[in-house]
Formats: structure tokens, sequence, C-alpha cells
């Protein structure tokens, strides 16, 4: 499905032809952040953020194409420039007379699912330790050197993958060390991203490795919808004729990228516009001063691109809205976006640019993501019964609110509105919840798991080819035949047979299936908000163990599927503010409905663990109690845990029946805000058959 391309003299794929730059209708925002980053490699990639279905691949491919050619060293796999090569190449050393050859800069794909050696490179370390020599098997880093590292869904690569990605990024260099061995290359490449954030966010690490962001979406406008459409059945049609059509227009792009090229080192930043700079990155309270650089870079780039050779606000501006989006982010829960009629009250000030003539392109003023309110997109209303979430509702005054809580206001059950959707509190830290036993699963931070990156816990023969070495099982191993070996003097003699790999135990996350009791019985507002909360912080734990998530729900007429598991807490948290409460209890059609659901999961990501949390008091009324049973047993051999929501003064137990027949540990709702271990909290639940 993914595979590398590598366009040019030597690339198998050079017949492929790619959909013109110039041919994409919209999208102004993302065009331009790429362009930046083709003008001044300074500006530090990009990282689109979108629905499916936007062509944001499209695009991208396209820019890669209007890369300028690079020279490169004839026969180096690792690009180095004739002009400069790499000292440490490990091709190299290439001399002053090393021929050189030019080809277009290169566009390679990293797919999610990539190994570590498929990303880094790989060593043979059998040959390293056996003859004594390096054979190394450069990975896509080296192939991305001086082009461009896309990653498509960028939000789903693996953790090991994303550290990697980081520390090449950061020295711009690729080291790949296996025990005493160890290789190393230059690695410098726009990295550019895609996610959809439905399906998860990054850590805050990446994110903030992206020079700018953008958010795409498919156009509103039908006449602009078609004309995309139209273009892309042409190209589809006959992908040669239809970007002949352009190659006026490409050619154009091209040169005006060449020419912004050669201006942006010309560039001044006049110290009034850095100031300026500064002035917004502390406004939006941003990390570090690595907004302001990016910003800065970003401003430049725009100047040159536009043909000037000193920074506008104009161009401070553009920057700002593409580079400071995703780094004023505090909290996993807050929404992305700049506030841009606050970016505009606070470059409006002391300007003295004439100029107050935005760009007039179709992301200025319908940002669907840009919140009127300074805050982040995070209040409760809670008397919000509409189904709409905050950031696209009313700037509109708070005191004049009949609403007898202020939005965001921490205090618990102080309801005032006869509300049928109670909004959740604080987020507490909640105790471990695990899946016992031992699984294979992607890394993460929840349960027992073997992985390749844990703690050494014994050695073993390898499987296949060596890809990490126990020393001390190897030298234990290859001891008792030295003599045999003909060894006389220091120095071990090794062979194949010796090699010993470590078997590492680490965390790996799961799948948290939230199965939620939505009920009457539930809908007592206090107590609504206080299972809201610990639903609320038992996702974000979840987020910070890098677990899949889904929520059912369960009321009235039966149960629902209200968030298919997802990687992105945002959307389960939005979905769990929202869920409305009351009616009857078919506790049973919950249950069936889980199992459903991890059914078509367990085919989809069949070595992710799913833990079932079953948030209820137990109570079934409706759809009979006798289908209680059965449901459970659709999940038998599952790991579960029942949140016990039952208060008050008589109780009935009935969470610790249903805890019984899931073989489900039970937690009793209060003991998972105190914190601390959760062993002696879990009452006996074995009485009931
Ligand atoms: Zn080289």
């Amino acid at each position: 499905m993914y595979e590398v391309v590598c366009r040019g003299p030597e690339g198998r794929s050079s017949v492929t032809v790619t959909y013109p730059f110039s041919a994409v209708v919209g999208l102004d925002d993302l065009k331009l952040a790429l362009i930046l980053n083709a003008v001044s490699p300074r500006v530090g990639g990009v990282l689109v953020r979108g629905e499916k279905g936007t062509a944001k691949s499209t695009v991208v491919r396209a820019l890669a194409a209007q890369l300028p050619a690079i020279e490169v060293v004839y026969g180096c796999r690792f690009s180095c420039d004739p002009a400069a090569p790499d000292p440490a190449c490990p091709d190299g050393p290439h001399g002053a007379e090393a021929p050189g050859r030019t080809r277009p800069a290169s566009l390679v794909e990293l797919p999610v699912g990539a190994s570590e050696d498929r990303l880094a490179g790989s060593l043979d370390l059998e040959k390293a330790l056996t003859d004594g020599v390096k054979a190394f098997e450069p990975g896509l880093l080296a192939a991305a050197h001086r082009g461009v590292l896309y990653v498509d869904e960028v939000n789903l690569l693996h953790d090991h993958l994303v550290d990697l990605l980081l520390d090449a990024a950061a020295l711009g260099t690729c080291y790949v060390e296996r025990e005493a061995v160890s290789v190393r290359h230059a690695a410098r490449f726009l990295l550019v991203g895609t996610m959809n954030p439905e399906e998860g966010e990054l850590r805050p690490q990446l994110l903030d490795r992206f020079g700018l962001t953008v958010e795409v979406r498919a156009s509103r406008e039908p006449a602009e919808r078609a004309e995309v459409v139209r273009r892309r059945l042409a190209f589809e049609d006959d992908p040669a004729t239809f970007a002949e059509r352009w190659t006026a227009q490409e050619a154009e792009l091209a040169g005006r990228i060449g020419e912004a090229r050669e201006r942006v080192s010309r560039v001044v930043l006049p110290d009034a516009r850095l100031l300026q700079i500064a002035e917004v990155c502390a406004a939006f309270d941003v990390d570090g001063l690595r907004a302001d650089l990016v910003t800065a870079n970003a401003a430049v780039a725009h100047a040159a691109w536009h043909g000037r050779t000193e920074v506008t606000a104009e161009d401070v501006r553009a920057a700002a809205r593409l580079a400071l989006p995703h780094r004023r982010r505090r909290d996993p829960f807050d929404a992305p976006g700049l506030d841009e009629s606050r970016l505009d009250d606070l470059l409006g000030q002391d300007d003295p640019d004439p100029d107050p003539d935005p760009d007039p392109g179709p992301g200025g003023g319908s940002d669907p993501g840009s919140d009127p309110g300074q805050g982040p997109a995070q209040p409760d209303p809670p008397g919000e019964t509409a189904a709409d979430p905050p950031p696209a509702g009313t700037p509109g005054p708070d005191a004049t609110s009949p609403d007898a809580e202020g939005p965001d206001s921490g205090e618990p059950g102080a309801g005032a509105t006869q509300s049928r959707t109670a909004a959740p509190g604080e987020p507490y830290r909640v105790p471990v919840l695990s899946v016992p036993g031992l699984g294979e699963g992607a890394a993460g931070r929840r349960s027992r798991a073997r992985t390749p990156h844990g703690r050494t816990i014994g050695s073993r023969v390898p499987r296949g080819r060596v890809r990490r070495l126990h020393l001390t099982a190897t030298l234990r191993a290859a001891a008792p035949y030295q003599a045999r070996r003909g060894r006389s003097g220091p120095g071990m003699r090794i062979r194949g047979t010796d090699l010993r790999e470590p078997i590492a135990e680490g965390r790996e996350g799961n799948l948290v299936l939230f199965v939620v009791d939505a009920s009457g019985s539930m809908a007592a507002r206090s107590r609504m908000r206080a299972v809201k909360t610990a639903v609320l912080s038992l996702l974000l734990d979840a987020y910070q163990r890098r677990d899949k998530i889904g929520l059912v729900t369960f009321r009235g007429a039966g149960a629902e599927l209200a968030l298919p598991p997802t990687s992105s807490v945002e959307v389960g948290a939005a979905r769990l503010r929202l869920l409305p409460t009351g009616g009857r209890t078919p506790l049973a059609a919950g249950l069936v409905k889980a199992a459903e659901t991890l059914r078509v999961e367990r085919l989809r990501d069949p070595d992710r663990r799913p833990l079932l949390v079953v948030v209820t008091d137990g109570r079934a009324t409706s759809g009979g109690a006798a289908d209680v049973p059965r449901a459970a047993g659709l999940l038998a051999g599952t790991a579960a845990v029942v949140v016990d929501c039952e208060s008050g003064m008589v109780r009935l137990g009935l969470a610790c029946d249903l805890a019984a027949r899931l073989g489900a540990r039970l937690v009793p709702l209060d003991s998972l805000s105190a914190g601390g271990g959760l062993d002696g909290l879990v009452r006996d639940h074995r009485r009931a058959g």
C-alpha cells in the first residue's frame, strides 16, 4: 500500500505523473504553508490536520515535485552534497573530486507500521561481530535526506518510531547503534505529516517539531467542489495530458519559488517586527521560544515569497496564523486553532504598516477552528442541552446568562436547572487498571507485554536476523569453544551460532472500551456528574497510556456505540460531555453492543488486548433481567472492570453480581478518585454464580 517514491533518473517509479500543484483548487493555507517550506527549509515542516478525503496527500506530493533539484555524490546512498560531503558518511569518505549528478529532491513516505530498521536503517550485527565488517542497509531517514519525509496519519505512528524521528529531526543526524557497533549519517529533511484529529492527537513533543500547522476541510462551496471533482476526473482519465496542460503554470510556480529562495537570505527582519512577533507569541501563551523562531522564519519566507526584502505586519500575521495554533495548546482536551481577531488586535496596536490588506484567501475569516473567547475551548456549560459543542457558540457575555453556573466552574453538584445533561468536573488521577497476563500489543503504558523496547528479562537464540544483541549471553555461548576455534591471544572468536538476543518486557497500550450506563437510575444530577468525571479521568489516563478508547452507552430503548474505537481523547471527551441521561436501563443491550464492538476490533487490530470498563449501578430495568447473564457470557474471557456507581443508604449490590458474571474486578466509584493502590479497594465479588 505504501511505497517509497523516489522520483528521478534512478527512481523506478519515475513514470508516475504527479498531480500539478497549480491545479489544486482551494486549500490556500495548505498551499501557502508548503510553499513557505519550499522557500525556506528553516520553517521546519508542516502538519496537516483535517478530515478524510481532502486531497492532503495529493497536495503534498504535488509540492515535492516543485522542490529544486539537488546535486549528489555519484553512487552515495546517503545523498551527500559534492560541495560539502558528510564526513561521517558510511559510503564515504568522498574526495574533493567526487563526481556529482543532479536529481530531483526525494519524497519519501514513512508507513505508519514501519519497523525501526526500515526507518533508521539496519546494521548486520552478525557480519560486524564475526567478520568485523560494518554492513549498513540505509533506511528511510537516509532516503529522505535533503528531501521530504512524508508521514500520512502521523498521529498513528508507533512511539518508538516517533522517538527516532524526533531525534533525527532535532540533530539532523540518524544514529543507529546496536551494542558496540554504530553508524551515523546526515538526515535533514522537510517533515510533512497529515492526520485526522478524530483518530487521535499527537504527542506534544512531536507536535512541536512541526514548524507550521494547517487545518484543512473540503470546501462547502458547490462550485468549488465541482471544479475539484472535474479536475480530479480529468487527471485520473489521462494524467499525462492533464499535467501537460498545467506545464506553464508549474514552470512559473517553480520559477517563483526559485526566486524567493534566492531572495530569502536577503530579507531583513526589522526590530519592530521581531518585537511584534515576541508580543504575539507571549500573548498567545506559547511554550518556550521555538514559536518565536518559527514565526520569524516563516515571516521571512512569506516576505520573500511576496517579493519583499523586508518583513511587514502582513508577513507576521500570515506566519503567526500558521505557526502558533498548535503551540498554544495546554491540555489534551483543548481544541486547536487560533483566535484570529485577537491576532489582528495584537498586530493592529502601534502598527506603523499602512497596508492592512490581508490575504484574500478563503481561509481568511471563515476558519471554523477559531473560537471567539480567548480561553481554551473547554467550557462546561452545565445547563447546556444543545447538541452543539461550544466553539461554534456565541461570544456573548456570560454575565447575562440565566444559567446559574458559570462556564468551566469546577464546583460539582451546584445544578440550578433541570437539565438532563450533566457536565463532568475536573478530571483526577485514577489508579492503573490493566489487563492481566502478558500481551504483545503496540507499545504503550498500560499492561505488561513482550516488546522489543522494554526491560531485558532473558535471552534466546535469535529468530531470524539479529537486531539486538544480548552481549553476556553471546559471550557465554562462545566461551566453551575458544580453544577448539584456535584462539591463542586476546579477542573472542565469535560465530553466528553464538549470537543471542534479549527477551524484553515492557508495556503495551490497550483498547479501553467504556460501557456507560446513562439511564434514569443513574441520572440523579450529582451522581451523573461524578460518573462523567470518573470516565473523563479514565479517558485522560488512557490518553497518557497510549490506549485506544471506545464508548458504548445504554439508556432508554437500547445501546449505542457513541464512540467507535479511536485514539482521540478529545472526541471521547466531547461525546461524554454531551451524553444525555434518563430512561430505562437496558444493561444487557449495552453488554451485547460491547461484545459486538470488541469482535470487530479484534479483527482490525488483533494484537491489541481489550479492557472493558463497565460503569453502572448494575440495575437492569429493560430488556429483561434474564438477558444479562447471556450478554455477559458473550464477554467471557475479556479483562473487565466494573465501576460500581450505586450510592445511598440501601444498596442492592447488583454491580457486584455483574462483576462476578464478567469475572471482573469491582471498583467503587468513590475509590477511583481516591488515587493510590487499587488492590485493597477491590471488593470480593465471587459470591454470585
Ligand atoms: Zn556520502
